[in-house]
């Protein structure tokens, strides 16, 4: 018989408790929403910093234009299934798009396929349809919103189950190269941010007047913050204002070659100011603190108000993040792109460059390059920043909280038989 170490049981003991807490507290909080307001319940995960970035914009919107007219519960599903591995999913986002991302890309493309997404959800069924049930329960909205490719298809069988005739609308968060999670048949409404994405999303059977393009949504401040003056957000941070600004991030986790190009960059001696902002990565916070390096470097750990240094800087440099690139777009910024997630961000990558809006450099001293080229070619990089502007929406949220809006007010697709027919066809793609 195995024996269990005495003590061994409190940390499982003690997420049991923190579960049953915000669980409780959620509920309360449901309750207590005001009454005849129209409910929505917004899915995501913290798989990534963006998904729960772009639902709180969103719910930040709804809240500005309707405000006591509307409740958001904004729930991270795969923590609240209670379900493994699922609720293990955010834990392990920063192992998997390590080692550059292969794990990550060889589980995009083995589910990348409308019909093997549905094989997949059927297969997790029987698993988790007690616990998806109960939450839909809970939760009771008159509409739900998906932040997430992942739980579509399982969500719309659960209505299916429950026999509730209730909209569901899904916000796609990767620029071009969307998982096919995103489109699964019997959502009412599909809100994509480019037009290459809604091509996807008809290459997978949605019918066009479902599919709208929104732009992807950003935080209200990126809006507000357009007419800030450069040198005004310089003042406010305390940067130099007589020499460009190099911004480097790496999403919200900091992730990908980060020190390797700050390295090759400071080994250029640009003359510049290089920022570089580490995210909730404070192992890549350390080891560029312990940094030596022949040029004028800033280390910043999670910053809450990227709008100001976006304002601030001249160049960035990033990985290919969706919502990164969307403020950049917002902010004006020429871009150099040192990584691309395999699978959803690399068409990203495809987007910017072929709409001039930045470069592609792979290599830290590609990466290194790009910088030196657009801080010594003005004209190629006032070029940048212009192309760059001409990509940004800043009023996708609004457009996005409008839509929803107007969806709670329309009767829900039946979307039992739509998924049900799904559900007899072949799982070969
Ligand atoms: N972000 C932030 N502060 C930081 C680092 C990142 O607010 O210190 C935000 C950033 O503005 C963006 C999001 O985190 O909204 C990162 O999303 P993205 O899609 O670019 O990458 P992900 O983290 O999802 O891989």
């Amino acid at each position: 018989m195995i024996k269990r170490m005495p003590g061994s049981w409190g940390p499982a003991l003690n997420r049991l408790r923190l579960r049953r807490a915000y669980r409780a507290a959620s509920t309360r909080l449901h309750r207590d929403a005001g009454v005849g307001a129209k409910r929505f319940l917004f899915i995501f995960s913290d798989t990534g910093g963006g998904h729960r970035a772009s639902a709180q914009a969103v719910k930040d919107e709804m809240l500005r234009l309707y405000g006591a007219g509307v409740s958001v519960d904004m729930i991270d599903l795969f923590v609240e299934l209670d379900r493994w591995p699922f609720d293990r999913f955010p834990n392990w986002y920063p192992s998997c798009v390590g080692l550059n991302g292969i794990p990550w890309g060889v589980g995009f493309h083995l589910s990348d396929g409308k019909r093997l997404v549905g094989a997949l959800s059927r297969l997790v069924w029987p698993y988790t349809r007690s616990a998806l049930c109960d939450f839909l329960q809970r939760y009771r909205a008159d509409t739900i919103v998906s932040f997430h490719p992942i739980p579509n298809h399982t969500l719309l069988m659960a209505l299916r189950h429950l026999g509730w005739q209730m909209p569901l609308a899904t916000v796609t968060l990767d620029l071009v190269t969307a998982h096919a999670g995103w489109f699964v048949s019997g959502a009412d409404l599909y809100m994509v941010p480019t037009e290459a994405a809604k091509a996807r999303a008809l290459r997978c059977g949605l019918p066009d007047a479902r599919v709208i393009v929104t732009g992807m949504p950003t935080r209200r401040s990126f809006l507000l913050a357009i007419d800030l003056p450069r040198q005004e957000a310089r003042r406010q941070l305390g940067l130099p204002q007589e020499i460009p600004v190099v911004l480097i991030v790496g999403g919200g986790e900091g992730m990908g070659p980060l020190a390797q190009v700050v390295r090759a960059i400071g080994r250029c001696r640009p003359h510049a100011h290089i920022v570089v902002i580490t995210g909730r990565n404070r192992t890549l916070h350390t080891e560029l603190a312990r940094m030596n390096l022949p040029v004028s470097l800033q280390i910043e750990g999670f910053v809450s108000n990227m709008e100001v240094w976006m304002r601030a800087a001249s160049i960035l440099v990033t990985k290919a993040g969706p919502n990164t690139l969307a403020e950049a777009f917002v902010a004006g910024l020429p871009l150099v792109l040192y990584a691309a997630l395999p699978g959803q961000e690399e068409g990203n990558v495809q987007h910017v460059v072929e709409n001039g809006a930045g470069y592609w450099a792979p290599l830290p001293r590609q990466a290194a390059r790009a910088v030196m080229h657009l801080l010594n070619e003005q004209h190629a990089c006032r070029l940048m920043e212009s192309r760059s502007r001409a990509l940004a929406r800043p009023f996708a949220t609004e457009q996005i909280a409008r839509s929803l809006w107007d969806l709670a007010d329309t009767p829900a697709s039946p979307v039992q038989e739509l998924v049900m027919r799904e559900s007899s066809v072949s799982v070969l793609n």
